[in-house]
């Protein structure tokens, strides 16, 4: 980093303290702000938080800066979000297991997060940034139960997938398969 990103990190960080950590502001306001910014003031900014905000006091704050972290592939806080699982059993556990199981298949070398979106435990949407959307469908069952059906193409790996989304239970689920050609 170079020195000026340095002291823009810090000036952030600083003001982030004073004005959300005290209530003043919304973080996600903030958040949204430090996102204009080029990737290496987000990384910076956010492992920051990550590091110094405490998650027993604020974990909203930090569950969310590490999903913007897992969402630039950060790996160097993959350790440190290994370490926070345990405190997450009962709040958050499954959106936290989410971006581990996101940022773990990163750190393995793969280049999109196909094998994680089309893995059942997760119910990912199919609206996801690097998905582009191919078609729409909607499947019958019988005259009361019907699905939606997204085609989306992954622009990483270009993957095709059939997604099935059932809005019959309190949120809508979605399945994963590979889409027939
Ligand atoms: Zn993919």
């Amino acid at each position: 980093m170079i020195v000026n990103q340095i002291f823009i990190v810090s000036t952030l960080f600083k003001s982030f303290k004073e004005d959300v950590l005290s209530g003043k502001s919304k973080y996600y306001d903030f958040f949204t702000a430090v996102k204009s910014g080029t990737p290496e003031v987000m990384t910076e900014f956010f492992r920051e938080i990550v590091t110094y905000v405490k998650y027993q006091k604020h974990p909203k704050i930090v569950k969310d800066a590490f999903r913007e972290l897992v969402q630039l592939r950060d790996i160097i806080v993959l350790e440190k979000l290994r370490q926070l699982m345990p405190i997450w059993k009962d709040s958050y556990y499954m959106e936290y297991a989410y971006l581990l199981a996101l940022l773990e298949n990163a750190s393995s070398g793969k280049r999109c997060n196909c094998d994680i979106y089309k893995d059942s435990t997760y119910n990912v949407a199919p609206y996801q940034e690097e998905l582009e959307i191919i078609g729409r469908d909607n499947h019958r069952y019988d005259d009361h139960f019907e699905t939606q059906i997204v085609y989306v193409r992954c622009r990483i790996c270009t993957r095709e997938w059939e997604v099935e989304i059932d809005d019959s239970y309190h949120y809508p689920h979605s399945h994963w398969r590979p889409k027939q050609k």
